[in-house]
C-alpha cells in the first residue's frame, strides 16, 4: 500500500519528496481533496461562538487568509448550527469558499436533522464516537449522522480523542487483557482501544452506505509517544485518509515542540493527509499562529511551500547590532503579509529563498545560496553590506537606508523574476 511523492504529483505549492507516503484513499472535503494524491492539507478550528456570526466570519477569513485549507467550527446547539449557513453565505459574499468542518458531540444527530441548512452548508462533519451517544443509542445517533452525511453527500471524520474513548470498548478490552496470559499494560490497551474505536466506528459507517472515499480518520492523544504509536498503527490496518493532531498540545513553545515532534516523525514514514496544530492560544493571542507553525513543519520538512523563506544567523559577538534581527524580522513579515496577493500575481513566490546574515564570516556564502541575500557588517567591518543575486555579487549597499534599499531590491527581484514568468506562462 506504499507509494511516493513524485513530480507528477504537481498540485499547487508540492513538490516531490524522496520519502515515501502512504497511499490513503483520496476524501473530498468541499473543493479540498485530503489523502488520494493530494499535498498535506493544513487546517485550523476557530475560538469564537459560533452563533457570534460577525466575529465567527472574521477569524474563519482571518484563518484562512493565513493559510487554512479547512476550517472546523464547534456546532454545540441549535443558535450555532442555526448560524452555520449565515456563515458560509457572508464568507462567500467576500469571496472565501474554504471548506468549514462541524465540530459535533452528544446532540449532532439531532442538531443535523433540525437544520437541514447547517448540513448542507458545512463541508464535512466530524464526531466523536466516544460521545456520539450513550448505551443502546449510540448506535442508532451514530447511524443517523452518518445517513445524514450520505443524504447530504458529505465526508464524515470520526474522530476519536482518548480523553473521551469509547469507555465500553476500553472496559472490553482491558476485561480480555486480564484473562491473557501476556497481558498488555494499561498504556497499550488504552492505544488498541483508540485504534480499534476509529477502525470499528469507520467499519459501521461503510455497513450503513458512507463510501471509504467519504470518511476521515483521527486519533488524538495528548502524548507525543502515544500520538506516534496509535497513528502508525492506524497507518498499518488501513488505507483511510488520516487527520492528524496531538490534543492538548500546550501554549506557545511547548505546544509547538511536542506537536512537531510527533506530526513530524509521522509525517516523515509518510502518515497523515491533514493536520492540525492545536495550540492553545495566549489570552488575546493570534489564532493564525497554529496556520502558521502547520505551514512551517511542511515547509520546514520539504512537503510544501507555502511562503519564501528568509535564512537570518543567530548571531553571535561578531555583531553587537540588531539590524540584521530587525531586518529578517522586517522582510519575514513583510513576505507573508504579502502573500495572499502575490501567490496569484507572482506564481511560484513561495519558493524564494532569501538570506540576511550577521558578518562576513557566513554572510556572503549564505547569501549566495539564496536567491538574493545580504550580508550585513559585523562589529569592527567596513560598513558596507554586499547583497547577492542569483549567486552573484549585485550591489554594496552603504548609509542609514541599508534595510530600505535592500527591501526595495528584494521587491524589484520579486517583480522581475515572478512577474516575468507569469506572462511567459
Ligand atoms: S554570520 Fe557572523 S554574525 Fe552571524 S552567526 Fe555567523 S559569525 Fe556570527
Amino acid at each position: 500500500m506504499s507509494g511516493t511523492f513524485t513530480a507528477s504529483k504537481t498540485m499547487s505549492g508540492y513538490f516531490s519528496s524522496p520519502f515515501p507516503r502512504r497511499d490513503a484513499v483520496g476524501v473530498a472535503v468541499g473543493n479540498v481533496i485530503v489523502g488520494g494524491d493530494g499535498p498535506v492539507v493544513v487546517q485550523s478550528m476557530t475560538n469564537t461562538d459560533t452563533a457570534d456570526v460577525d466575529r465567527t466570519v472574521a477569524q474563519v477569513a482571518a484563518l484562512h487568509r493565513a493559510g487554512s485549507e479547512l476550517v472546523r467550527i464547534t456546532v454545540d446547539r441549535d443558535e450555532a448550527a442555526a448560524a452555520v449557513p449565515k456563515i458560509r453565505e457572508r464568507l462567500e459574499r467576500v469571496g472565501i469558499f474554504v471548506p468549514l468542518i462541524g465540530d459535533f458531540h452528544y446532540i449532532g444527530h439531532k442538531l443535523l436533522a433540525d437544520h437541514p441548512a447547517c448540513a448542507e452548508a458545512l463541508a464535512k462533519y466530524r464526531i466523536n464516537p466516544g460521545n456520539v451517544g450513550f448505551k443502546d443509542k449510540k448506535d442508532k445517533q451514530f447511524a443517523a449522522i452518518i445517513e445524514t452525511a450520505i443524504k447530504h453527500d458529505k465526508p464524515v471524520r470520526i474522530g476519536v480523542n482518548w480523553g473521551s474513548l469509547d469507555q465500553e470498548l476500553l472496559t472490553h478490552l482491558m476485561d480480555g487483557n486480564q484473562a491473557n496470559g501476556s497481558p498488555m499494560t494499561a498504556q497499550e490497551v488504552m492505544r488498541e482501544a483508540i485504534v480499534q474505536s476509529a477502525l470499528i466506528s469507520a467499519d459501521l459507517a461503510e455497513e450503513i452506505g458512507l463510501g471509504r472515499d467519504r470518511i476521515i480518520l483521527s486519533a488524538k492523544v495528548s502524548q507525543v509517544q502515544d500520538l506516534i504509536a496509535v497513528y502508525t498503527e492506524l497507518a498499518r490496518r488501513s488505507n483511510h485518509a488520516l487527520h492528524l493532531g496531538l490534543t492538548e498540545a500546550g501554549m506557545g513553545t511547548k505546544g509547538i515542540v511536542a506537536s512537531s515532534a510527533a506530526m513530524g516523525i509521522l509525517l516523515q514514514q509518510g502518515i497523515g493527509d491533514t493536520i492540525r496544530i492545536s495550540l492553545t492560544p495566549e489570552p488575546g493571542g493570534d489564532r493564525t499562529r497554529e496556520v502558521q507553525v502547520a505551514q512551517e513543519l511542511l515547509q520546514t520538512m520539504g512537503f510544501r511551500q507555502f511562503v519564501p523563506v528568509v535564512a537570518a544567523c543567530p548571531g553571535c559577538g561578531r555583531t553587537t547590532s540588531t539590524v540584521f534581527q530587525e531586518l529578517a524580522q522586517k522582510i519575514e513579515a513583510d513576505l507573508r503579509k504579502n502573500m495572499p496577493v502575490w501567490r496569484k500575481k507572482y506564481p511560484g513566490v513561495e519558493g524564494l529563498k532569501v538570506a540576511v546574515m550577521g558578518c562576513i564570516v557566513n554572510g556572503p556564502g549564505e547569501s549566495k545560496h539564496a536567491d538574493i541575500g545580504i550580508s550585513l557588517p559585523g562589529t569592527g567591518e567596513t560598513p558596507a553590506a554586499p547583497v547577492f543575486i542569483d549567486g552573484k555579487k549585485a550591489a554594496t549597499l552603504r548609509g542609514t537606508a541599508i534595510a530600505e534599499d535592500f527591501e526595495k531590491m528584494v521587491g524589484d527581484y520579486i517583480e522581475k523574476r515572478f512577474a516575468r514568468r507569469t506572462a511567459a506562462e
